[in-house]
């Protein structure tokens, strides 16, 4: 009984728990932090805020239209925008032939659909930067890099939660933002479903010889989509991030490679779209699954971004479907200010977000296994299919739409 009562007292209390500091958490902590509320964020790895740090992250994150609206209202597009490039064509590329080469190309124009590009591309390692120091300037938000969600207890008013440090705090609302192997999705009992292809990502920077022109594109042959998305230029050069997925051991001896022979086998996989490529900095291996949480929320809970659900890096979907997490929690917590956390608010979100979110990872799982084909037949029948879906504009138009998470 006594433990019973200093599990409950002995500790501050707060709005909002956000358990990780990722992209997808630093940005929830932003918008709540702005519309007012309390808010503790922690994460036991403080973020790497610098491109020349070790541990500092070298993906490249595209922002699509609707993420601009909710980072400008989280108080971060100003800062964010200085540093954006913009995606204003999505290129198609199949280079599935005998020969490595463009064979049917494709191009998906932002203009078709309205004024905006259809993103903004910006390096991962930078927007933590710009996002810390957002953090820094809300009064309300307590950030505690170095210290670790540990579990909580969901009672009917407000859950209590023990972090690492052996602090504990009392909120009306925890958010999982920590990430695929979520402890608070474990601590809440949520399973996920995971599907492994075999397959990781090598993703690195490279200067080429021929301008990106604002294009970003996609080149599938075999093993997965190698896709080229623009950068600002590099040392006078045009500079784009490389992401190129394939089967795990072809992407262990790409990554061991010297960088000569690498560059070699780049520009070749990249069926020569920009000339030669030259890497620029270091290469990192990702793991590529898909994964999705059997649900969103459990008691005074709310998982969002990959502890909800993981999909392959394509067509820029992962982080942005956390945006939308959030700018969906975000609105209903700031329509009904005192049910914040409550069974009604969960229940809507749950409603809201996950069959959305099943949708979206089937999709990419789709697109995914379209792109890993090796047989001949195979690859003819995915260049066919991208030729034939580019045809007819309106086809094309909703594609996008649907790309962008524009139309549902
Ligand atoms: C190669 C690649 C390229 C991608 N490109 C794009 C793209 O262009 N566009 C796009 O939209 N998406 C892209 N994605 C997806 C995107 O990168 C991810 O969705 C995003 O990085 C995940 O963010 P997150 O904050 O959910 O998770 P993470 O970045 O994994 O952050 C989770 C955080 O939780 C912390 N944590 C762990 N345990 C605890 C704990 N017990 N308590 C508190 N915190 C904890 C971790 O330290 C970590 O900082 C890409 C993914 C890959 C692999």
């Amino acid at each position: 009984m006594q433990r019973a009562y200093d599990w409950a007292m002995m500790r501050a209390e707060t709005d909002i728990v956000i358990a990780g500091g990722g992209v997808a958490g630093l940005t929830a902590a932003a918008a709540f932090g702005t519309a007012g509320f309390r808010v503790t964020i922690v994460d036991p790895a403080p973020p790497v805020t610098n491109a020349g740090a070790a541990g500092a992250d070298h993906r490249t994150t595209a922002f699509l239209q609707p993420a601009r609206e909710f980072l400008m209202a989280a108080g971060l597009w100003e800062r964010l925008e200085p540093h954006a490039m913009p995606l204003d064509v999505m290129r198609i590329v199949d280079a599935g032939g005998e020969e490595p080469e463009p064979r049917v190309a494709r191009d998906f124009v932002a203009s078709d659909i309205g004024p905006l590009p259809f993103g903004w591309n910006f390096p991962n390692w930078l927007l933590r930067r710009e996002m810390v120091a957002r953090l820094a300037e809300l009064p309300n938000v307590d950030f505690r890099p170095g210290t670790g969600f540990r579990r909580a207890l969901a009672r009917d008013a407000e859950i209590l939660v023990d972090l690492s440090d052996n602090s504990g705090l009392r909120a009306k609302l925890l958010i999982g933002a920590d990430g695929r192997h979520s402890a608070v999705r474990q601590a809440a009992g949520i399973g996920v479903k995971t599907t492994r292809y075999g397959q990781k990502a090598v993703v690195f920077a490279v200067t080429h010889e021929r301008p990106h022109g604002n294009v970003s594109t996609e080149v599938h042959r075999a093993g997965g989509p190698f896709t080229l998305v623009p950068l600002p230029d590099h040392d006078g050069k045009p500079c784009s991030a490389v992401v190129w997925m394939d089967a795990g051991p072809e992407t262990k001896r790409l990554a061991g490679l010297g960088a000569e022979a690498f560059n070699a086998e780049a520009t070749a996989r990249s069926a020569g779209v920009y000339g030669a490529l030259t890497l620029i900095g270091p290469r990192q291996v990702w793991p590529i699954i898909s994964q999705i949480a059997d649900k969103m929320i459990a008691a005074r809970t709310a998982l969002v971004a990959e502890a909800a659900h993981v999909v392959p890096p394509i067509g820029a979907q992962g982080l942005n479907m956390s945006l939308a997490d959030l700018a969906c929690l975000h609105g209903l917590a700031d329509a009904r200010r005192e049910g914040l956390g409550d069974r009604q608010m969960l229940d809507a979100y749950e409603r809201r977000r996950h069959l959305e979110v099943r949708l979206r990872v089937s999709g990419v799982d789709a697109l995914n296994r379209a792109s890993i084909a090796g047989a001949p037949i195979l690859r003819d029948l995915r260049a066919k299919g991208i030729a034939a879906l580019y045809g007819a504009a309106p086809v094309r138009k909703t594609l996008m739409q649907l790309g962008l998470g524009v139309r549902g």
